[in-house]
């Protein structure tokens, strides 16, 4: 598939000066899609991401939003909105934000039906609090306060590769990306009979076998595919190995895009570019450029202009695949933790 050629002005997140209002009626897909992993922070960034969720098909998704924010969208999306429990990211300097008022958070958010609750446990974590260390006993008391609350637990393990190449370099302090997993599957064993999803690919787009392995180990974890710059990066070096992937492990792959939606994020082109390039990652043949800046190509090398973006081929799932990746896989893994 061959995007039209468009004459639209170029920002970061469309380089190719793509018309996503008419390419998103281009692809090939009819079906519904769930998207399992979103921010929606504000009511008009909410009102400007759901315009491109409907452009798109996304028809149901799972937010991460705030706990004040949870009954207004609510009243305006109803039914199209989970929410998966988050610390008050907003208050990430006060001592409390991690430990004490996460605890409550907790219970809030399951008053309020909500059946996820979202552990980030990036190795910069721990430059913010010590508590967000997946080893604390914050966290820990944590997870077994959500379980104990009929929730799911949902993590933030590692990073990219090229993170763990940089910004990562000191590895006394972050710990080697492989490492990253030894806690995270001693807690998949304590919690082996609770599900959970893991972001990003489980934080390992890049190596696809591992990632197998951590799956065979643990039949109750799930991933799914958000953030959209860093999967178009590495899962466009495999594709077919990504579909292959996908269609072996059915009910363990959830779509996601990671979209973000607040005051600073609230361009139309920047929402619908994560869904023209994560749909067109799996349902075209597309081979080009992607439309988005990639800033991690230049941290790589220095010596990329500014605006550089990778490669984006597409794994062009079949019909079948592509509606468990979709739908699917997400409808199952909630009617698990809230049945119908
Ligand atoms: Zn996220």
């Amino acid at each position: 598939m061959t995007p039209s050629i468009n004459t639209a002005p170029t920002h970061p997140a469309n380089r190719l000066g793509l018309t996503y209002r008419h390419e998103a009626t281009r692809l090939p897909w009819t079906g519904p899609i769930w998207d399992v992993h979103t921010h929606l922070h504000d009511l008009p960034a909410a009102q400007r991401y759901f315009e491109v969720a409907d452009l798109f098909a996304v028809q149901r998704v799972w937010t991460m939003s705030p706990l004040e924010l949870v009954d207004d969208l609510s009243a305006r999306y109803g039914s199209r909105l989970r929410f998966i429990a988050v610390p008050n990211y907003l208050a990430r300097h006060l001592p409390e934000t991690f430990t004490t008022d996460w605890l409550k958070r907790i219970e809030g958010f399951a008053a309020k039906g909500c059946r996820v609750c979202k552990f980030w446990a990036a190795p910069r974590g721990q430059d913010l609090h010590p508590a967000l260390r997946l080893d604390s006993p914050t966290v820990r008391q944590a997870m077994r306060l959500a379980k104990s609350l009929g929730m799911m637990l949902m993590i933030h393990i590692a990073d990219p590769d090229t993170w763990f190449a940089t910004h990562y370099r000191d590895h006394h302090r972050y710990g080697t990306k492989p490492e990253q997993y030894e806690t995270l599957s001693h807690l998949l064993d304590e919690h082996h009979d609770i599900p959970w999803l893991a972001a990003h690919m489980a934080g390992n787009p890049e190596h696809l076998d591992q990632l197998q392995a951590l799956l065979d180990r643990h039949p109750n974890l799930h991933i799914d595919t958000s953030a959209t710059k860093w999967m178009v990066r590495e899962l466009s070096k495999h594709p077919y190995e990504f579909r292959d992937f996908c269609q072996r492990n059915p009910g363990r792959v959830l779509f996601g895009s990671d979209s973000v939606a607040d005051s600073h994020n609230i361009s139309f082109d920047l929402l619908a570019s994560r869904y023209w390039a994560l749909r067109t990652l799996f349902e075209t043949d597309y081979q080009g450029p992607s439309p988005i800046d990639d800033p991690d190509l230049q941290l790589l090398d220095p010596s990329l202009p500014t605006g550089t973006t990778p490669t984006l081929r597409g794994a062009k799932f079949d019909p079948a695949t592509l509606a468990t990746v979709y739908h699917g896989a997400a409808r199952q893994l909630m009617n698990r933790v809230d049945p119908l």
